[in-house]
């Protein structure tokens, strides 16, 4: 390839959704000195309208753009989100939470769930659930940050807000915004190369890398390049969404709601303003009408916007990176909803492009290593997910029959056994979800561990309850000083700098 020979300054980004911009306000804060960076986004087309649940990574994120928190907050009517409450999952009636805390205290040899288990064989009457400030914290509805708190959070913000809140922000940082319809994407004839986006009327925008953001469309990578898409529908059956905005009925909720029904689930983000619902469903399982049915029976609150129908397939492009096009977003795959990963993909996407990002020219093992690297991050994301479905009791519906009989990938399987013969679990290298979010799912989902490590039996009873006792009293104490989460809010967005959006 010629290009890869030649010096990258001009890059391009296709498509303004949450990709977009996240893309652009990154490339703008780090590496705009280097750069000359436009994004094209077409309001006429507009972005998906999901995407209100985040995960702890993104402050990080944040912080490493200088993005203050309480302006963020406010200008995306955003909300704490500890963890996400899983209802009817492991059956009918059945409720847990997935917190972003850590359970107890870990000794080098095992993980605190071990003397947990132990702790229950010994009589201890304890759930889990205990030992975890944020799940406490959670179901008080009580929440504060400051930068000693030790409580692990994210966010739940307004999907069009937030993108509003980083176009902002890029551009401050000299992104030029460039509103039109990408009506052709041309490329360079012995290359294939991408070289420019022609809008509808004719203006050329040319760059030598392309980022593709623009949806479940990818127009850069799909239809363009040709990269395809490998389908993972057989493990995550639903393909389909109802989103809908009600009005809020009381306070919110520092945690998002995930309630299992027989063909999918319904999630419930608050918001400071309004709450998010939707509905997410298999359309071989349940048809479009019975899933707006079903959504509209189970809101509360007046509804704010009018219900739609959004499909999808999950899976992944086989390649995230090809020529001198990177896809981001939903252009580069998806998962599903359930454990609010969407947005975090996004993130370490861009990361790692800035840590490959191939100033002087494109080269294979560039393009490899980013490959791998996705590759790699979004199998374990998947196992993760795909234990939800999976790890179940229900059967009453051909949907959970199929779910608790489908064969999972190997590397799920293997971690499934594993814990179910003796209570381990692990967090690979590279990977997002650590032991405790594995173990709270795989707990809460009713998988029993037949055995566990055995190094708390060298406990004596009366030490179990102490060191039991010690760790939910120091809990309960840090809970007990900490406000109810919705004044919280009112009282840190209500201090937020008006005239400032970043330091
Ligand atoms: C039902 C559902 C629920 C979800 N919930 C979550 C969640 O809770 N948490 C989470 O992290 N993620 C969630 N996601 C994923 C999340 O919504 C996306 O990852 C995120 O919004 C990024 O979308 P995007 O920017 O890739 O695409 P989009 O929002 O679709 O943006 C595409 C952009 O490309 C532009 N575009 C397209 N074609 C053209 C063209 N021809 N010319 C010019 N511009 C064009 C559009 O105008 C738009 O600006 C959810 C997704 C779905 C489907």
């Amino acid at each position: 390839m010629s290009q890869d020979n030649n010096k990258i300054s001009r890059v391009v980004i296709a498509g303004g959704g949450t990709a977009g911009w996240i893309a652009a306000a990154a490339l703008s804060k780090k590496l705009g000195e280097l750069l000359d960076i436009t994004l094209v986004e077409s309001e006429q087309i507009g972005t998906v309208g999901v995407g209100e649940a985040t995960i702890p990574p993104l402050r990080t994120f944040h912080k490493l753009l200088g993005i203050d928190e309480k302006q963020f907050m406010r200008a995306t009517q955003a909300t704490a989100k500890l963890g996400i409450a899983f209802e009817n999952w492991g059956k009918k009636g059945d409720r847990y939470i997935h917190a972003f805390g850590k359970m107890g205290a870990t000794a080098w040899m095992c993980d605190f769930h071990h003397f947990w288990l132990h702790g229950r064989e010994m009589g201890f009457d304890s759930d889990i659930g205990d030992f975890c400030l944020e799940l406490q914290a959670a179901e008080a509805g009580k929440f504060a940050t400051s930068p000693k708190s030790p409580v692990n959070f994210a966010y739940h913000l307004d999907a069009g807000k937030y993108a509003k809140f980083l176009r902002t922000f890029s551009e401050r940082y000299g992104v030029t915004r460039v509103e039109g319809k990408i009506s052709e994407v041309e490329q360079n004839h012995e290359t294939g190369n991408i070289e420019s986006l022609v809008l509808e009327g004719g203006r050329r925008i040319n760059g030598d890398l392309f980022i593709d953001c623009t949806g479940f469309r990818a127009l850069l990578m799909q239809k363009t390049l040709g990269v395809g898409f490998e389908d993972w529908s057989h493990w995550l059956p639903c393909n389909s969404a109802v989103p809908l905005q009600t009005e809020a009925t009381g306070p919110a909720m520092p945690y998002t709601r995930s309630i299992a029904h027989e063909a999918g689930w319904q999630w419930r983000i608050p918001l400071q303003n309004r709450v998010g619902n939707g509905l997410v469903y298999s359309s071989h399982f349940m048809s479009d009408d019975e899933a707006i049915e079903k959504l509209l029976l189970n809101i509360e609150g007046e509804m704010i916007t009018e219900p739609r129908v959004i499909r999808y397939q999950t899976g992944r492009r086989h390649q995230a990176w090809s020529r001198n096009c990177v896809a981001l977003g939903l252009a580069s795959g998806f998962v599903e909803p359930l454990e609010s990963t969407s947005i975090h993909l996004i993130v370490t996407g861009i990361t790692r492009l800035m840590q490959l990002f191939p100033f002087d020219g494109v080269s294979p093992s560039l393009v490899d290593e980013y490959n791998q690297q996705t590759r790699e991050e979004l199998e374990k994301v998947r196992d993760f997910i795909v234990l939800h479905y999976h790890v179940t009791e229900r059967e009453e519906s051909d949907f959970w029959r199929h779910c608790k009989n489908m064969q999972v990938p190997e590397t799920l399987a293997r971690r499934v056994a594993l814990f179910e013969e003796r209570a381990h679990a692990y967090q690979d290298s590279g990977e997002l979800f650590r032991v405790d979010s594995w173990v709270q799912v795989m707990l809460g989902q009713g998988l029993k561990p037949k055995g566990y490590h055995p190094l708390p039996r060298l406990m004596s009873e009366a030490e179990m309850q102490k060191f039991q006792e010690g760790l939910k009293s120091s809990i309960r104490s840090v809970v007990s000083e900490l406000p109810a989460h919705q004044d919280f809010i009112d009282q840190y967005c209500r201090s937020a700098d008006r005239d400032t959006l970043v330091q």
